[in-house]
């Protein structure tokens, strides 16, 4: 690890785990923001350094993510040295993640969804949740104590998938956009990339539109979806959230 650190490493409730800095202001922000509005510690752990990105240099996007970290209000951020677009589901790379799990102990975790365009994005869903496994094995040393979160959720915004669960990100919308915008680097209209990158007013349109789009599937304004791949456990049927019919 790297980059600067937000604040401290004391534990974290929720951790989001990613391949690139910017995955996660783009598919579970506004959770963030909401789970931290509620008075939980979320951490970010992105694991490359976006070396291989068209637009912008590793230092220029470390500096946004801090920023952006600051504006999603997280307590902790830090990026791993994994190949950017060559992330693979070693054992080194495994072991990389169990350290910062052990360190965080956080009782959730997300991770992008397993189908996914990029491979990146697909190998971080099986690197991570076969790091989460890992961590809690007693037999697996490091410096730390072993730690298994309790929890598991998949950030599914990109997959073509039925969610599983919506979380309500309306009042934080607005927030989210900015800490995605605080990619200067990658999100301001410039010359290099035009062809392959959305111009900068457009991406307001599109990421409230599938933001709406989810809201929608659970009778709210604006809404990030996950997929949850465990079984509930349910004590109280008047309790499941969910919306009316
Ligand atoms: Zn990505």
């Amino acid at each position: 690890m790297n980059a600067a650190t937000v604040l401290d490493s004391a534990p974290a409730d929720v951790l989001a785990i990613a391949a690139h800095r910017d995955d996660v202001e783009q598919t579970c922000g506004g959770t963030l923001l909401r789970m931290a509005a509620r008075g939980l510690r979320t951490a970010i752990l992105d694991l490359t350094q976006g070396e291989a990105g068209t637009r912008g240099s590793a230092e220029e996007r470390a500096e946004e993510a801090q920023e952006a970290a600051r504006r999603l209000g997280v307590s902790w951020r830090e990026a791993l040295d994994l190949p950017d677009s060559a992330v693979q589901n070693t054992l080194e790379n495994r072991l990389k993640i169990v350290r910062v799990l052990r360190l965080l102990r956080p009782r959730v975790v997300i991770l992008p969804y397993g189908q996914a365009r990029h491979p990146d994005h697909a190998a971080v869903a099986a690197l991570g949740y076969e790091a989460c496994f890992l961590s809690g094995l007693a037999k697996v040393e490091t410096d730390l104590k072993p730690h298994r979160p309790f929890k598991i959720v998949y950030a599914s915004l990109y997959a073509d998938v039925r969610p599983s669960f919506i979380v309500d990100i309306t009042p934080f919308i607005e927030q989210r956009h900015l800490a995605l915008m605080a990619y200067r680097s990658q999100y301001a209209n410039q010359p290099t990339g035009g062809a392959l990158f959305v111009p900068e007013e457009e991406i307001r349109e599109r990421t409230f539109a599938e933001a709406r789009h989810y809201g929608l599937l659970a009778g709210v304004r604006y809404g990030e979806p996950f997929v949850q791949k465990e079984v509930g456990l349910v004590d109280d049927l008047t309790l499941v959230p969910v919306q009316s019919i």
